[in-house]
């Protein structure tokens, strides 16, 4: 059984993971990553990611800054603009409809969308040049002491890992989490997301649509053309019995269903990948760190997705992770203070995203007539005060105290 000695411990090879240990090695720490199986990096593979992510500014500075951001711009579509479309009942009637432009705060873009199979295949194609930073898959996290001044991991291959700071970005069921002793509130919604790639006759003219109704949004978000035809990420949520029955039902009625959804915006949409259905909650750790623990991502927060908030909360915690490291120097790596003032600094951002995100969900999503009518009013009231508009949109594209 084999020891080794590093700085920095991450569990966890999900992009959150993969990308800390990209900037944890860039940073100059001797870093290892542990996961149970290597991140599956093409789009046409049986395990691959089909959901996209809607990278905004911030993650976007992370990514120049560690030197991934030239590996992937090549692949990814710009956001300028998001329109919000209210609809009610079956087929979808348009009620009213408003549009959130980046110029609006100055900028050319939101952000850029990736399709998260494509980030994968980056960061492993960037730290496959990093002398730093040892990627083990194929092992997982399995249990812990923490001392003073190291932690020691044992791992499922019955080796072991002695670190000064222990990352826990092992995902929502995460193990070190729990090792740590760090307890989660959760909710369940019954609903659950399908996640899936179309093509249309109508260019997408680089504009992310939500389009809602109740059960949830349905959500067009652009990417590269797919063979000549202008392309979008679709995210659709639905109750899980209504998202199950779409997800099997046979491709030609699923498109006729789908583009009566998105009330035909984009012209008929052509299915253009499998399916792949994930279940809503909203979860939140009620620590961000114990004794030489720190958990991110996933581990310390899932939110449903609308408005791009999970993945770019997580890249908000590992740069302040990172400022922190670097703060506390080599000798202070994953000590008392630094721990305390990582969670300090993120966790009332975290816990504000998380509530603004539960109750959006929670309001837009319902079949009531008064809370349909409040969806509505608040589309319009947040839009047409350009003072609010403003606002809002500054705050859903970062964390305050936050830059890269
Ligand atoms: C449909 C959909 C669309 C989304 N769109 C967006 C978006 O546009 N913008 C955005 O910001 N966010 C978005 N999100 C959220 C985002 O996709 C997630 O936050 C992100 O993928 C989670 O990444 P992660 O690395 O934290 O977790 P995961 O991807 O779950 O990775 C966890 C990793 O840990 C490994 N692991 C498990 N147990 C252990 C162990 N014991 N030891 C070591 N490793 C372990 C797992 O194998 C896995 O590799 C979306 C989510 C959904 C469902």
């Amino acid at each position: 059984m084999a020891r080794t000695r590093t700085e920095i411990l991450i569990a966890g090879g999900g992009i959150a993971g993969l990308t800390a240990a990209l900037t944890f090695g860039r940073a100059g720490f001797r870093t290892v990553l542990v996961s149970p199986e290597p991140p599956v990096t093409e789009g046409a593979a049986d395990r691959s990611d089909l959901r996209s992510t809607a990278f905004l500014r911030l993650a976007i500075s992370l990514f120049e800054r560690i030197g991934l951001w030239d590996d992937l711009a090549t692949t990814a579509t710009p956001l300028n603009m998001l329109r919000v479309v209210d609809t009610v009942g079956w087929p979808p009637a348009i009620r009213d409809s408003r549009e959130f432009d980046a110029a609006d705060l100055g900028q050319q873009s939101f952000g850029w969308n990736l399709m998260n199979w494509r980030v994968l295949q980056g960061l492993i194609r960037v730290l496959g040049g990093m002398e730093n930073v040892e990627l083990r898959f194929g092992t997982r996290f399995s249990a812990m002491v923490a001392r003073d001044n190291e932690v020691i991991v044992r791992l499922s291959d019955g080796d072991s890992v002695v670190a000064k700071l222990l990352i826990g970005a092992d995902g929502r069921g995460s193990a070190v989490r729990e090792a740590a002793g760090i307890g989660v509130r959760t909710t369940h919604y019954g609903q659950k997301t399908l996640a899936f790639v179309v093509s249309h006759p109508k260019s997408h003219n680089n504009v992310s649509t939500e389009i809602y109704n109740e059960g949830g949004p349905f959500t067009l978000v652009p990417l590269p053309d797919v063979d000549g035809h202008p392309a979008s990420a679709v995210v659709w949520m639905n109750p899980g019995s209504h998202a199950q029955e779409l997800a099997t039902m046979p491709a030609v009625e699923f498109e006729a269903r789908m583009s009566e959804r998105s009330c035909y915006m984009l012209g008929p949409l052509h299915l253009r990948s499998e399916r792949r259905l994930w279940p809503i909650i909203s979860q939140r750790a009620e620590r961000l760190s114990a004794r030489r623990v720190a958990i991110m991502a996933e581990a310390a927060h899932v939110i449903p997705p609308i408005g791009a908030q999970g993945l770019n909360t997580s890249l908000n915690d590992l740069i302040l992770l990172r400022d922190e490291a670097l703060k506390a120097g080599r000798d202070g790596l994953g000590g008392a203070a630094m721990l305390a003032a990582y969670d300090r600094c993120r966790s009332t951002d975290i816990r504000r995203r998380v509530a603004a995100i539960d109750l959006f969900n929670r309001v837009t999503r319902s079949p009531d007539p008064r809370m349909q009518m409040l969806r509505l009013t608040g589309m319009k009231t947040i839009h047409d005060i350009a003072g609010l508009r403003r606002a809002v949109m500054r705050a859903g594209m970062g964390a305050a105290g936050v830059s890269s």
